[in-house]
């Protein structure tokens, strides 16, 4: 039976069915709007349910969330920032449905450990670098929520060289530095004139200069925080998603530099750092594996969990 599967992006909703083999069908997408999200939220949800039995939902969400009380409070939906009672929402909209609820980075590394970069794999990092940074964790089997539900944040990992302020409120965060978001800002007010993550990829392979510096500058940050964690975490995958990860050699040639550069103690000198093969639907996947789950999966990794 399909499970209906929620990403609540930094823009963006997105929402589907996901069948027993993971394959996502009947994706809609909304853009987040400024005011009255729940009820685009509860809209979207109702239009891919289509009037079917619906008895599990997952939710995956920017973050940070409050996994332990069901709330969502992303950084840059500004009416959730506070924090909304994502779980209880859904609940009171599919009251006879199970509804499952974690951050996005843990859904994209269940989905990973599902059908991407993680199977066979014990201790692993899934990114996603698209107009945010976030991340999972996989620790010796298990992908990892942390005490609030907000392990691997690597988004907010500080790099050094660059002291940027984050939307966090904090200095310095690779996200600030490296997003697609960040890049393209930085990239303006060095004189060049796109918008976009994407146009920038775009205009990186077309040789301008403030572009590749751009994506050269993100890559170098993105392998300072990818080496930072990948020593504390002891990892030997590392899989990077988002669309942003999609630009090709101006950012990963500088990127795979940095982790050279880095990753030099002896546990790290095999590091696998690779561009995820799922596609943008992998947090749906993630929230589908989540709902499915005859026990809660993350719940395991609680201390003193069942
Ligand atoms: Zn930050």
């Amino acid at each position: 039976m399909a499970v209906l599967a929620l990403d609540i992006g930094a823009t963006k909703f997105a929402a589907g069915l996901v069948d027993e083999t993971g394959r996502v069908y009947g994706v809609c997408r909304t853009a987040v709007p400024a005011r009255e999200v729940w009820p685009e939220c509860r809209r979207l949800l109702l239009e891919v349910a289509g009037g079917s039995a619906v008895t599990a939902v997952g939710i995956g969400s920017a973050g940070p969330v409050d996994t332990p009380g069901g709330v969502t409070a992303p950084l840059n939906i500004p009416e959730w920032r506070a924090g909304f009672p994502i779980v209880a929402a859904v609940e009171e909209l599919f009251p006879t449905a199970v509804v499952r609820f974690a951050i996005d980075g843990a859904c994209l590394a269940l989905a990973e450990q599902q059908s991407g970069a993680f199977r066979g794999i014990r201790n692993g990092l899934a990114m996603t670098v698209s107009s945010g940074i976030g991340g999972g964790i996989l620790v010796d089997g298990r992908v990892s929520l942390g005490r609030t539900g907000n392990a691997g944040h690597i988004g907010h990992i500080v790099v050094p060289g660059w002291e940027v302020p984050c939307a966090c409120g904090g200095v310095g965060c690779v996200e600030a530095v490296a997003s697609g978001m960040s890049s393209a800002r930085w990239a303006r007010a060095q004189g060049w004139r796109g918008k976009t993550g994407a146009e920038l990829a775009a205009a990186a392979r077309t040789g301008d200069p403030i572009a590749t510096a751009a994506l050269a500058r993100a890559g170098t940050a993105l392998g300072q925080a990818i080496c930072s964690a990948a020593a504390l975490l002891d990892v030997d995958t590392v899989v990077v998603g988002g669309g942003f990860a999609h630009s090709g050699d101006p950012l990963w040639r500088p990127l795979r530099e940095s982790v050279g550069r880095h990753a030099k103690l002896t546990f790290l000198r095999g590091l696998r750092v690779e561009l995820s093969r799922l596609d943008d639907g992998a947090t749906l996947v993630g929230a589908a594996v989540l709902a499915r789950s005859p026990i809660d999966p993350l719940a395991l990794a609680e201390p003193g969990g069942p």
